[in-house]
């Protein structure tokens, strides 16, 4: 029987929808799958039986019977292949290795201080090379890599800008391309993260939420029924430079006041170093005091908070969330500012607005965007098992 580019379009689409169930159900029999999805018994046996052939799915003992002979239940097997998830960021590279339910299998951290893209291609070269280095046995092997940028990242990949490594329109996916193409995404790290958080973190019950990447600056992925919202270029999201004071101070987008001008990590370390004037304390000195009860200190992340929260109630106005998670480095001090951030959510937002919106902290902590990478070709791999995977030496 010829088949035509349709049915194997559907074909293709239905064996995807298996997978997807027993990814999500397991453990679980073909009846149930064939109850869960609607379709006929026989093509989910046959969809199964080519899981089963692509080593993606295992069979294990017998299940509960309903009466009669005891179903042979189906699993993922997670460890098909793994992927690889890289966070490009301000002190250095992170480097998750992660098997496709994304857990990590091993990590590396690279410092870096010489930020030239050269440079930079060059570390996340080696790192992949050696998280890739005696992989435990898997048919397989690395199914593709991602990368979260602090920067513009346009749909073709570009990087378009990310000030703070001084790079302008780089071509990083150009570059890495000859070794590690093939199944390799490149994102802004705030996008990166809030699917990392959606789909391993805070965020898993969610369908509308918000994830903040407060570091340097302030970032945001917005995920919108379920799916990340890019706008039109993929620049959405650059919500630390929504003004928040006409006549606050410069921003280094050229713009005055900014939200990441009052309260990004940059702001709180601005302050301190006007504060303490003998010495610059970074972020775990100011949270160290602030544990200690040092008023200065608490005072400080105190108005950190409130400034937090002038722009988080314009989101939760705007957008409505079910949930926006605070991530990235200030939300190692979130407990020393949530109060005051929670206050001025509730002083400055519409009631309505509000009344269904929690905020909480990363669950994945620093590993939000490493993980979020990582998990972008996992799902274009499991999208598309045939797709053509090389094996990295
Ligand atoms: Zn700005």
């Amino acid at each position: 029987m010829k088949i035509t580019g349709d049915q194997q379009l559907i074909k293709k689409m239905n064996k995807s929808i298996v997978l997807d169930t027993i990814r999500q159900r397991q453990p679980l029999s073909r009846a149930d799958i064939s109850a869960g999805i609607g379709l006929n018994k026989a093509t989910v046996s046959s969809l199964v039986s080519e899981l089963i052939d692509s080593r993606l799915v295992t069979e294990i003992g017998p299940g509960e019977s309903s009466g009669g002979r005891k179903p042979t239940l189906l699993l993922f097997n997670k460890q098909a292949g793994f992927a690889i998830g890289v966070d490009i960021r301000v002190s250095d590279l992170l480097a998750v290795l992660v098997d496709l339910e994304g857990s990590v299998i091993r990590e590396k951290s690279v410092p870096l201080t010489d930020f030239t893209p050269e440079n930079v291609v060059d570390q996340i070269g080696k790192t992949i090379r050696l998280l890739s280095r005696r992989l435990p046995d898997s048919p397989y092997g690395i199914v593709g890599i991602g990368i979260g940028v602090p920067g513009l990242v346009d749909e073709t990949s570009r990087v378009v800008s990310a000030p703070n490594l001084g790079w302008d329109n780089v071509d990083l996916a150009g570059a890495l391309a000859a070794e590690f193409g093939g199944n390799l995404h490149i994102d802004n790290e705030a996008n990166a993260g809030a699917i990392g958080e959606k789909l391993y973190g805070a965020g898993r019950d969610s369908q509308n939420l918000i994830y903040l990447s407060i570091g340097v600056g302030i970032g945001s992925g917005i995920i919108v029924g379920g799916a990340l919202y890019r706008g039109t270029s993929n620049f959405s999201g650059e919500v630390g430079h929504m003004t928040v004071a006409e006549d606050g101070p410069l921003c280094r987008c050229g713009n005055r006041g900014c939200w990441e001008t009052l309260a990004s990590e940059k702001a709180l370390l601005d302050r301190a170093a006007g504060i303490w004037r003998d010495h610059t304390p970074g972020l775990e000195q100011i949270l160290d005091a602030g544990k200690r009860g040092d008023k200065q200190a608490l005072d400080l992340l105190n108005e950190i908070g409130s400034q937090l929260g002038v722009g988080l109630a314009n989101l939760v106005n705007i957008l409505n969330p079910e949930l926006i998670v605070i991530g990235n480095r200030l939300s190692l001090a979130g407990e020393l500012f949530e109060e005051a951030m929670l206050q001025t959510i509730k002083n400055r937002s519409l009631s309505y607005h509000r009344k269904k919106t929690h905020v909480d902290f990363a669950k994945l902590g620093i590993r939000s965007t490493a993980l979020g990478a990582a998990s972008m070709p996992i799902t274009a791999f499991l999208t598309d098992p045939d797709v053509s995977v090389r094996e990295l030496s």
